[in-house]
């Protein structure tokens, strides 16, 4: 037998993600990823022992039956399964109910349903994965955990929550922000406060999670105090194909004027803006990245991009009278985009933040490291590991550790 392991669930609307991690090792033993679920060529393809396998299905595929394939045929076959002490569920909305990850009972796995309104795409395939899992492995049925994208944010003051809406949205409907990505968030704050040598009780930094979502968060003594991501994931930086900030007035234009209908538009919002709908190519900040000097329409959405998160950096770091320890940058743009990173803090030298070119081209492709001059405030770069988190917090958890 093997050490303690967790089985670390990411349910996604039409895919699942899956890790076995060993958190005191810190060690990534199996993962993979199911997706396709709802055409006809579904696959689940993992890693286990540095070798990749695959499987097709050619036909439509659920959570229920992945969960189900992936222990039966996986993690029995590759010896695991008797090693797996706890299951770390990812779970996108918490609404205001958890501000920390929770062991999975009952009454908890009904306040996640209730949370779907928020969440409608994730939420409830993230209790069927739950529910499923009991059935699965029923000797770890009360060693499920939840761990939620937005519990690190329910540190935020409600002048950062609230909008400003009559009060009867927020009292009655709990419209507001609620922020997403805090796992990350959370999890690079952890990692930076280490690398600086500060108390993280004690840590100030802004953490910008660049992927196919963005975010950025202002985090006080470790705690979040603001976040640009907000009832839903779709507000705050501009996105991979998400609008971000937009006039809300422009909805009813499309509606009243264009005759969109309100699926329509919102799946302009959240499928075809962003990046990919203002370069009308790609949301793929490599490709982005390659052709910024060589395509127009390329370097203007680049530069919408970068004047967005700029101003965001400028006002959380004004939040916090500047009195900040740290710039992170995670997330596969964060981490890998160079161009991004240096355009970006450019234009932040009145905050005192200086970009060091050298250091700035070695740190990426998963290094973790300081890409800033020593006069500057120093920005790190952190590859972040939202799963080696969950699996940590499940153990803690678990194991009723403080
Ligand atoms: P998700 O939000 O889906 O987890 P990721 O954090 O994986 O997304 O980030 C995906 C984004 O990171 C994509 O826009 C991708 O182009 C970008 N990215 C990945 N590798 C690089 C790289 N080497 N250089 C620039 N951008 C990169």
């Amino acid at each position: 037998m093997l050490d303690k392991l967790i089985f670390v669930i990411n349910c996604g609307s039409s895919s699942l993600k899956f890790k076995i991690i060993d958190p005191i090792k810190k060690k990534t033993l199996l993962f993979g990823l199911a997706e396709n679920f709802h055409n006809n060529n579904s696959i689940i393809k993992w890693n286990f022992n540095e070798k990749k396998k695959k499987i097709k299905f050619y036909n439509k595929i659920t959570h229920k039956f992945i969960l189900n394939y992936l222990v039966e045929k996986i993690l029995k076959k590759n010896l695991l399964y008797d090693s797996i002490i706890g299951i770390g569920h990812r779970i996108v909305h918490g609404g205001e109910k958890f501000i920390n990850s929770v062991l999975i009972t009952d009454t908890v796995l009904e306040e996640i349903k209730k949370a779907s309104i928020f969440a409608p795409l994730h939420n409830p395939i993230q209790v069927i994965g739950v529910k499923e899992m009991k059935k699965i492995l029923p000797h770890l049925k009360n060693k499920q955990v939840a761990v939620f994208d937005t519990a690190f944010h329910q540190t935020i003051p409600i002048k950062s929550y609230l909008y400003a809406l009559p009060i009867i949205f927020y009292k009655k409907y709990k419209i507001r922000r609620y922020g997403a990505h805090g796992t990350s968030h959370k999890y690079v704050t952890q990692i930076a406060a280490k690398f600086l040598n500060i108390k993280l009780h004690n840590f100030n930094c802004i953490s910008c999670h660049l992927g196919n979502g963005s975010s950025i968060t202002a985090i006080n003594n470790g705690k979040s105090i603001d976040t640009s991501m907000g009832l839903t994931p779709l507000e705050g930086l501009v996105m991979g194909t998400r609008c971000g900030n937009i006039d809300p007035a422009i909805i009813f234009y499309m509606f009243n004027e264009l005759n969109f209908d309100m699926d329509t538009i919102y799946n302009i919002l959240t499928k075809k803006s962003g990046m990919l709908g203002l370069t009308n190519i790609t949301s793929d900040f490599r490709y982005i990245e390659e052709n910024y000097f060589k395509n127009n329409d390329i370097k203007i959405a680049t530069d919408v991009f970068i004047h967005n998160l700029t101003k965001y950096i400028a006002s959380y770091s004004v939040l916090m009278n500047n009195k900040i320890h740290a710039i992170i940058f995670t997330g596969g743009i964060g981490e890998n985009s160079t161009l991004i990173r240096e355009k970006t803090i450019k234009k932040l030298k009145i905050l005192n933040f200086f970009i060091d070119k050298k250091l700035n081209n070695i740190f990426k492709y998963g290094k973790i490291g300081l890409i800033s001059t020593n006069f500057s405030i120093p920005i790190i770069v952190i590859p972040t590991n939202e799963e080696l988190m969950i699996s940590q917090e499940t153990f803690k958890i678990i194991y009723k550790i403080k």
